[in-house]
This record gives C-alpha cells, structure tokens and sequence, in this order.
C-alpha cells in the first residue's frame, strides 16, 4: 500500500503551462471552435484529442480528472455532477439485463435505491452480502459480474480486506467497484490493492468545505475509456468546471484536513471507551484491515437505553443537525431519523440498524471543544 503523491507536486505538473498561475484557469464554456476544416475533421475522426464540447472534455475538469487519477494510482479519471451520477454513470457502463451484482450490506442509501428501483426492473439481479461473506467465501463471487463495495461500510463502518475481495473477484472474472469516499485516497488506495475501479462522492472529503456537489471515477485506460464512450456522453451528468475548480482547491488541503479529522477521531475513540452509556463504537483506525492507513471523521455510536438521543440532539451546540460529511463542520445523524425517512426502499429498515445508533461526523474544529460539547449534552441527556 502506497502512499498518496504529494498534491502540491502533481499539481505543478498539470498546471505546467499555465503562465505561473498556481490555480487553474475556469474554462467557463461550452464548446471550442477549430481554426480550419480539416482540424475540426480530425478531431472527429479521433486523430487528434482536443476539447470539442464540455459535456465531454473541458480543461478545467480535466486538470482535476488528472490530479484524482494520480492520488488514487490509477491511470485515468472521470468527472461527475455528484457521486450518485459517478455511481449510476458506473454501472450502468458494465451492467446488462441478466447480470448478478454482489453488493456490501449498509451501502449508501442512495445506491440502495439505485439497484432496487432502477437496476432490479431493468432485469439486474441485486444480492447483499456482509464484509466477512465477502472476504471468507471464495465462491460468493461465482457468476457475479461486478461486486460492488464500500470498506468501511455506510452506517455501522464495517471495513473489509480489499485485496483478498479482490483476489476472490479476479478469479471468477468480476468487475470491483469500491465507494472510497470514507477514506479518502490519503488514508486508502483501492486501486493498489487490486481493486478495478474506485469512485468517490466528491461532495464529502475531496471538496472538503460543504460547497459543492460532485463525483469522480478512477480507473484503468480502458474502464475509463467504456464509461466515457457510453454513459459520460449519453447521460451526460458531467462535472461542471466551477465544480472541478472546487475540487482541485479542495485536493490540496486534502491530507492536512484528514489527519486533524483523524486526531479528533483518535481523541473520541479512546474517550468514548471509558463513557458508561456507549455500547459500541464503529470507526475502524489504520491497520484495522490491510491496506487502511487511517480513521477519518466519520463514525457512529450506539448508545445504551439510558440516552434520550432527542434530547441529545438537541442539547449539542457545536454539532449542527444533517445529512452528509466530510466538510469542516461537525454534524450529528441520529439513525432514528434515518429509519423514519419516508419513501421506498429504505436501506436502515432493511439492513437493520439501531435507533440507538448515531452518526457523527468529526469536523474541523478544536478537538477539545467538540468533546466538551458532546459530554455536557450527552450528560444532559441521560435519563
Ligand atoms: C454522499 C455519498 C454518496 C452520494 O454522493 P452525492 O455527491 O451526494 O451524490 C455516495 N456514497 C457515499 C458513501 C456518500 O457518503
């Protein structure tokens, strides 16, 4: 397991020619012309490789495309206008009616929803596994075209060992997709532990400031290559250059951000041990499985009966109320709000999750701060 390259380096290359500048420029536009006939035939016979459009090819996008495809080891990347559409956009490259997908019990909800109420009506066959399944069982992937996988899982963060998964996958011939949103590539790289292809809610750490929505896919030439003939183009859920602007800013604070997300991590960990009303806490820390170099800022805990986790909520001041992570504020997610969200399809009911379970996401602030901001509710809260 490598470590990620330094951002700052990668960076000085791709912006090689751009006149000193230490940011990219915003391509704010839509298409690009060509200069003669036969330069615009060219292009479109595949000769040359110039931007023609931006919902396929845009420099800004680009510059982060390449930057991502070196800090996760692969060799070429894709852009998206979230992670749903990177996720959808995936599959949706390499699945055909009749196919079996093995997926990770506690995925994102989201793609929950996705396999059951867009893939399965299509003829997909979805089944769900647990992290030991896949590890231990070298037939699970007998027959599956992909296996589709989070380590840590969503939710309860349950982490799997990547290249034995991968090792299994590569002997029947199925295709390995992991969300690496949780670890980011600082604190984990798929791709070197044989995984095909790695894709990302940029919207979470990479972004890193609660300012954009995005996605990315991270991949081999070829992998690369089928999803931007196919679902890039004809979906067309492309990253907007802004967005990819964003992006790349958000890259190069990166690993300064995860290891202060990991020291306020590491502080609740070991605190949280000793308080009397925790039952269990799931955030799995460096070495907790081959190949996982660190503990991010996202993690839950169950409590016993005793916590009014209402009340909880409430009583905390520092940690706002919400959905997503990743950014520098501290938010709480109690489980109970997910179990209530309505709609078809929810992934907390079907997977099973205590409505004593909460999320929280570790952010920026001083570490001390935040945990004397948890014990002072928490106490409050007890009944
Ligand atoms: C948020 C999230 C997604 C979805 O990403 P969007 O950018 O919100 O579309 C996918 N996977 C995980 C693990 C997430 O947390």
């Amino acid at each position: 397991m490598s470590d990620m390259p330094d951002i700052a380096t990668v960076l000085a290359s791709v912006l090689a020619e751009n006149g000193g500048a230490v940011t990219p420029p915003i391509v704010q536009t839509s298409l690009f012309s060509f200069e003669s006939y036969a330069a615009f035939e060219a292009r479109m016979s595949g000769q040359t490789n110039t931007a023609i459009y931006t919902r396929v090819q845009n420099p800004t996008v680009g510059a982060f495309e390449d930057l991502m495809a070196q800090a996760e080891a692969g060799e070429a990347a894709v852009g998206f206008a979230s992670g749903m559409a990177a996720i959808s956009s995936t599959l949706l490259a390499f699945v055909k009616p009749g196919d079996r997908i093995a997926c990770i019990e506690h995925v994102y909800p989201d793609t929950y929803r996705f396999f059951e109420r867009i893939l399965r009506p299509f003829g997909v066959e979805i089944e769900y596994h647990t992290a030991s399944a896949f590890e231990e069982d070298p037939n699970l992937l007998s027959g599956v075209a992909i296996a589709y996988l989070e380590s840590p899982s969503s939710v309860i963060f349950r982490p799997m060992n990547l290249s034995r998964v991968a090792e299994h996958a590569r002997h029947h011939g199925a295709i390995t997709i992991i969300d690496n949103s949780w670890a980011s590539p600082v604190f984990q790289r798929p791709i070197t532990s044989g995984i095909d292809i790695v894709l990302h809610s940029a919207s979470k750490y990479i972004s890193g400031h609660s300012d954009t929505v995005a996605g990315v896919v991270v991949s081999s030439h070829a992998y690369n290559a089928r999803i931007r003939d196919l679902t890039l183009p004809l979906i067309g859920a492309k990253l907007a250059p802004f967005e990819a602007f964003l992006l790349t800013r958000g890259l190069r604070t990166l690993k300064a951000r995860m290891m202060q997300h990991q020291a306020t991590a590491d502080l609740f960990v070991d605190r949280l041990a000793s308080v009397p009303q925790v039952r269990e806490i799931n955030s799995p820390g460096a070495n907790s499985v081959p190949g996982l170099m660190g503990r991010s800022g996202l993690m839950s805990i169950e409590f016993d009966d005793s916590v009014d986790i209402r009340a909880f909520a409430d009583a905390v001041r520092l940690f706002r109320l919400g959905v997503s992570w990743g950014g520098f504020e501290s938010l709480l997610l109690p489980a109970r709000v997910g179990l209530a969200q309505a709609g078809l399809h929810n992934s907390m009911q079907t997977f099973g999750v205590s409505p004593n379970l909460v999320r929280l996401n570790l952010g920026l602030e001083d570490a001390e701060d935040l945990w004397a901001d948890f014990e002072t509710a928490l106490i409050a809260s007890v009944t």
